[in-house]
């Protein structure tokens, strides 16, 4: 259970729901820390203007520091960018910084608009040896959740059980099929995991299970329950995953994280 298998090629999942605050940056960053933890090689890629993922993975993200807006706009090489999470030592993360808010608008007149990062992402994961890259989208589903998407090999979509959970979703998956269609064809919604679970509640639990019942193989075993050491830690530049490694937060985003190495890469 705690020996995680390494993928065979990196899988590129992006974290994407258009809803703010249902922890998509929450448990891309814990996700990703879990598995490190674990030995794996993990890359975090902030592609959120607010550079929540850079805040709570402790890398420096001032506006002059290289960022992923370098990466997209200014054909930057990753490499260079990159920086490592000071817990962790198989967690790096590409880090956004307040710069990432204006490329929305400034990709609309690029050419191969929808590609930028694939075309830089591809050959850099091509030379370095990461199992996991994450990509921490923003709230919309913009041209960068579209760059992510193109870039991506699995989408995983958190979902908070609450009663509006389901509402937006049908956009969302239209979204993804228009990528597969014209943009990404290999692209696969893998996963869906249930955040800030509170098992107390009635609705929690239809929301759960209606979620479960829409899609039996995508929803991981595992919800995330809310726990107040979760949203503690991003202050501290942690994740829940180092600051308190022992709490529920934490032990559920290593159960989840176990289920996503052993279930493997969709084929
Ligand atoms: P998103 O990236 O989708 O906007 P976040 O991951 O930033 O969402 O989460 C939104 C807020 O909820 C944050 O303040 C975060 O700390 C908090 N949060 C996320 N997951 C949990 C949890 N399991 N328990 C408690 N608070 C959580
Ligand atoms: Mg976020």
């Amino acid at each position: 259970q705690w020996q995680f298998p390494r993928p065979d090629a990196t899988r590129v999942i992006t974290v994407v729901n258009q809803k703010g605050g249902v922890g998509k940056t929450t448990s891309a960053v814990n996700l990703a820390a879990a598995l490190a933890s674990r030995g794996m090689n993990v890359l975090v890629i902030d592609l959120d203007p607010q550079g929540n993922a850079s805040t709570a993975l402790g890398v420096e993200h001032r506006s002059e520091t290289p960022s992923v807006y370098d990466v997209i706009i200014n054909d930057s090489p990753i490499d260079g960018i990159v920086q490592q999470s000071p817990d962790i030592e198989t967690l790096h993360c590409l880090p956004a910084t307040i710069h990432l808010a204006g490329a929305e608008i400034e990709l609309v007149s690029m050419v191969a608009r929808e590609q930028r990062l694939r075309t830089a992402l591809a050959p850099f994961v091509e030379n370095s040896d990461y199992d996991y890259v994450f990509i921490d989208c923003p709230p919309s589903l913009g041209l960068l959740t579209i760059n992510a998407f193109v870039a991506a090999s699995e989408v995983l979509i958190p979902i908070q059980c609450e009663y509006y959970a389901l509402e937006g979703l049908s956009q969302l998956l239209s979204n993804i099929q228009l990528i597969q269609r014209h943009l990404n064809p290999t692209l696969t919604l893998s996963t869906i995991l249930l955040t800030m679970f509170d098992a107390r509640t009635n609705l929690a639990n239809q929301v759960a299970e209606d979620v479960r019942q829409h899609f039996p193989k995508e929803v991981l075993r595992t919800p995330i329950p809310r726990s107040v050491r979760v949203s503690e830690a991003p202050s501290y530049g942690q994740t829940v995953v180092s600051y308190d490694p022992g709490s529920p937060g934490s032990v559920s985003y290593l159960e989840a994280a176990a289920e996503i190495a052993h279930r493997g890469a969709p084929s």
